[in-house]
C-alpha cells in the first residue's frame, strides 16, 4: 500500500510514556474549562492540536488515569466550566461500561470482521478507500493522517466513519476495524461503539450523517466536499441484538501476602493499584500488535508497555520481564507465587487473553487476580443505557468521598 505522507507533521509530542503525558495533561489544563466547551468541535488540522487535550493514547492505557485527569482539571477549573471536558473523559467510561453488560456485541462484531476481511479482500472500492484514493479530498486527508499518525480529531472521525459507512457504503465493522489497526488509543468499547453510533446500531434509528457545510465550518475551510456526499440515507440495523448480562463484572482480590505483577496494555499505572502484597516480581505481556511494530499505534503499544514495566520495577524493587503468554507460568513458577496480579481488562482482546492465560495458569495450581479500580466500580453501573443517565450523575462521581 502506498500513501502519500500527511502535509504536515502533528504538533503533539506523542511520546509512550506516563511522564510525556502528564507534561500534555499540564500544558492541555488551562483549556480545558470555557475554551474546549466553545473550540472542541474545530478540527485544525494536524498542525495545531491546542483546542483538545490528546490525551486519549495515555488514557486508554492508563498511563494516566481518568481519576487523575478530572482531579488535575478540577484543581484548575469550577465543575461548571470543565463540564464539557470532563464529561467527554465519562463517554470513555460510558463506552467501557455499556459494553461489559453485553459483551457479545464485541464478540459479534469480530466474528464479522474475519468473515468481511476474507469476503471483501481485493475488493477495489475498498482499497480505495483504505489507500485514501476515493478523490474526496478530506477523507482522503484523514486517511493519511490516521496512518502517518494514528490520531484523528473526534469530529473527524465521526465524518470519516459516516463517510465509509453511507457514502462509500462500506462495512462498518471493516471501518472500524482499519481504525484498530492504526489508531495510537485504538479502544475495542469506544472505537467499536463509536462505529456502531454513526451507523445508527447504538440508538435505533439514530445514524449520524456527515454534511459538507459542516465539514467546510468545523475545518476552518481546509476543506469543502460539496457534492461529494451522501447526505440522505437510512440508518443501518441490527439484526443480532446481543443479550444484556444479568450482572456486571467484578474484579477479584488478592489472598497471599507475595504475589507478581502481570501488566497489560489495559492498566499500566501499578502504582495505583489497590495492592497491600509483597511483590515478587514484575512482568508486561506482551500486545498482539506489537509484533508487526512499526506503525504508530504498534510504537505507542511497545513504548507503553516498557514504560509500564519500567516504572513497575522501580516502584516495587523487582526484576522485570517482557512477556508472550506463552511464557507466563514458568516465569510466575520460577518466583515462588502462586498468584498473579494485574489490572482488570474490560471486554475486548486483552480480556480474552487473559482468559486463556487464567486457564493455563490454574493448571499449575496458580490463580490470576484482576484487580478492579472504584472509579470502575462506581462508574460503569450507570452506564446500563444511554448517556445521558451517567451525565446526571458526574456531579456525584467527581465529589471526594465523605
Ligand atoms: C468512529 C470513532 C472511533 C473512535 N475510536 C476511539 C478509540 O479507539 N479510542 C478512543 O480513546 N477514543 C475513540 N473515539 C472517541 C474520541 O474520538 C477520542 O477519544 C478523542 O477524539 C480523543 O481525543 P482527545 O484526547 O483530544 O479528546 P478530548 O476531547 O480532549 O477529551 C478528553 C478525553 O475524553 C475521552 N473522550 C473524548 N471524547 C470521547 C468519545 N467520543 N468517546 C470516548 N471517549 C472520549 C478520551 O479519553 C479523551 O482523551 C472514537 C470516536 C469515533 C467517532
Amino acid at each position: 500500500m502506498s500513501i502519500p505522507p500527511a502535509p504536515a507533521l502533528a504538533s503533539v509530542d506523542w511520546t509512550p510514556t506516563r511522564a510525556a503525558g502528564l507534561a500534555r495533561l499540564a500544558a492541555f489544563l488551562p483549556a480545558a474549562g470555557g475554551d474546549y466547551a466553545r473550540d472542541r468541535n474545530v478540527d485544525r488540522g494536524p498542525s495545531d492540536r491546542a483546542n483538545v487535550s490528546c490525551l486519549s493514547p495515555w488514557i486508554r492505557r492508563r498511563l494516566i488515569t481518568e481519576e487523575e485527569v478530572i482531579a488535575a482539571v478540577l484543581a484548575r477549573h469550577r465543575l461548571q466550566s470543565a463540564e464539557k471536558f470532563i464529561q467527554e473523559v465519562f463517554w470513555r467510561s460510558y463506552w467501557k461500561g455499556w459494553l461489559e453488560m453485553r459483551p457479545g456485541v464485541l464478540t459479534n462484531f469480530d466474528a464479522e470482521r474475519q468473515t468481511l476481511r476474507a469476503s471483501w479482500a481485493g475488493d477495489a472500492a475498498l482499497l480505495r478507500a483504505m489507500e485514501g484514493r476515493t478523490g474526496i479530498a478530506c477523507f482522503d486527508a484523514w486517511v493519511r493522517e490516521l496512518v502517518d499518525i494514528g490520531w484523528l480529531h473526534n469530529h473527524a472521525r465521526m465524518w470519516f466513519a459516516s463517510i465509509w459507512i453511507f457514502t462509500l457504503r462500506l462495512p462498518w465493522p471493516l471501518g472500524a476495524d482499519f481504525f484498530y489497526k492504526h489508531l495510537v488509543d485504538a479502544d475495542p468499547a469506544s472505537n467499536t461503539l463509536s462505529w456502531r453510533w454513526v451507523a445508527g446500531l447504538h440508538t435505533a434509528g439514530k445514524h449520524y450523517l456527515a454534511r459538507a457545510t459542516n465539514i467546510r465550518d468545523h475545518t476552518l475551510g481546509r476543506f469543502d466536499p460539496g457534492g461529494q456526499l451522501a447526505e440522505q440515507a437510512l440508518s443501518l440495523r441490527d439484526e443480532t441484538p446481543a443479550p444484556v448480562a444479568a450482572a456486571l463484572p467484578g474484579g477479584s482480590q488478592v489472598t497471599e501476602r507475595r504475589v507478581a505483577l502481570l501488566l497489560t496494555e489495559e492498566d499500566l499505572h501499578p502504582e495505583s493499584w489497590d495492592l497491600t502484597a509483597d511483590v515478587a516480581g514484575c512482568a508486561a505481556l506482551e500486545s498482539p500488535r506489537v509484533a508487526a511494530a512499526t506503525s504508530p499505534a504498534a510504537r505507542f503499544s511497545s513504548g507503553a508497555l516498557a514504560d509500564g514495566l519500567a516504572r513497575a520495577g522501580t516502584h516495587f524493587s523487582t526484576g522485570t520481564a517482557l512477556l508472550e503468554a506463552g511464557r507466563v507460568t514458568a516465569w510466575a513458577k520460577g518466583l515462588g507465587v502462586t498468584e498473579l496480579a494485574t489490572g482488570f481488562a474490560p471486554t475486548g482482546l486483552v480480556a480474552w487473553s487473559l482468559d486463556r492465560l487464567q486457564h493455563a495458569l490454574a493448571q499449575d495450581g496458580i490463580r490470576l487476580v484482576q484487580l478492579q479500580r472504584g472509579f470502575d466500580r462506581r462508574v460503569w453501573p450507570h452506564a446500563r443505557a444511554g448517556f445521558f443517565k451517567l451525565r446526571e450523575k458526574i456531579p456525584q462521581l467527581v465529589s471526594p468521598a465523605p
